[in-house]
């Protein structure tokens, strides 16, 4: 049983905090918003009044905030957590934002001797609840396993991608990775439909060849192919089209960071930018199928 400070209780965070405590963990939380400190203090978490409040003491720091703004606002600074903290507690967060600022915040991290790992996961509200997970941590090899202990308890598979920052890298290339092969998918299946193939037998002959990819695979983006799928269920999210562009614009930048030419990705993101202009965002990527019938 490890003493928890868990920052930022939205749709992911609350989620994530209450496999904690039902692992065993002692949970204590901050949020903004007091609601979500209420929902999580029902659920067995103590509250405190801030973000240096919860963390002082404990074995771990986790955090899952919006943006890499609110991460840097949090951690550095002579506010910041790592003023506060000293090296017996281990800070993780899975937050999902912008390398650049995964690495100033490892790296000062490291500077202060305080063992920090940047966590973002793969798997949206469905997964988090179900502590079904996956984690892709940056950071030291010294560090990894006390990661590994904790997030258990939220996933099922927990990488160390690679030094800090690499979380956030590996989770930019798979997100860019996805929203292309959704988008691939939909034209296959929409071009397969126009000239008269059942979706459905389309997506079968696929799967067992090399088109074979997640998309068509567990979340075919044609409607009625698949029950479970969002598509079959009106876009429901799932993933919603604001995050798939979030993400886009981070992988986007990691790209640029790094001199890749990502074409596939640029347009990629440029589709998903007008899916959400059109008033897409809040339903689920898989969504842009629609794109290609109107
Ligand atoms: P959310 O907006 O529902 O939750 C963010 C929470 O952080 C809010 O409760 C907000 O009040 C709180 N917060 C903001 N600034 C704070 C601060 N300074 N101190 C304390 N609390 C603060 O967002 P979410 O959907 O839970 O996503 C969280 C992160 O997880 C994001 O980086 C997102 O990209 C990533 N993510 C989301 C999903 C998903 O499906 N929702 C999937 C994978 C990754």
């Amino acid at each position: 049983m490890a003493t928890i400070a868990f920052i930022g209780l939205g749709n992911m965070g609350g989620p994530m905090a209450k496999n904690l405590i039902s692992a065993g963990h002692a949970v204590t939380v901050f949020d903004l918003v007091p609601e979500a400190c209420a929902d999580l203090k029902s659920a067995g978490a103590s509250v405190a009044a801030s973000a240096g409040e919860a963390a002082a003491g404990k074995d771990y720091v986790i955090s899952m905030l919006p943006a890499g703004k609110h991460v840097a606002a949090t951690y550095l600074g002579d506010d910041g957590l790592l003023a506060q903290l000293d090296n017996s507690t281990t800070c993780l967060d899975c937050s999902t934002i912008d390398a650049a600022t995964a690495r100033e915040v490892g790296e000062a991290a490291a500077a202060a001797g305080i063992g920090f790992m940047d966590t973002p996961v793969s798997g949206g509200v469905a997964a988090a609840a179900a502590g079904t997970l996956a984690f892709m941590c940056g950071g030291t090899a010294e560090t990894f396993p006390k990661a590994e202990a904790v997030l258990s308890a939220m996933g099922k598979n927990i990488f160390h991608a690679g030094p800090a920052g690499a979380g956030q890298v590996a989770k930019g290339c798979n997100n860019m990775l996805l929203a292309i092969h959704m988008i691939g998918s939909a034209e296959a299946l929409e071009m397969g439909a126009r000239n008269g193939l059942d979706p459905k037998v389309l997506s079968e002959i696929m799967l067992a060849s090399s088109g074979r990819n997640w998309s068509l695979e567990v979340y075919n983006p044609y409607p009625g192919v698949m029950e479970t799928a969002p598509a079959s269920n009106d876009y429901k999210p799932g993933f919603m089209t604001d995050l798939m562009a979030k993400d886009l614009g981070l992988a986007l930048e990691i790209a640029e960071q790094s001199g890749v030419d990502n074409q596939m990705g640029k347009l990629a993101k440029a589709l998903y930018n007008k899916h959400q202009d059109e008033g897409n965002g809040q339903r689920d990527f898989s969504s842009i199928l629609e794109q290609l019938q109107a």
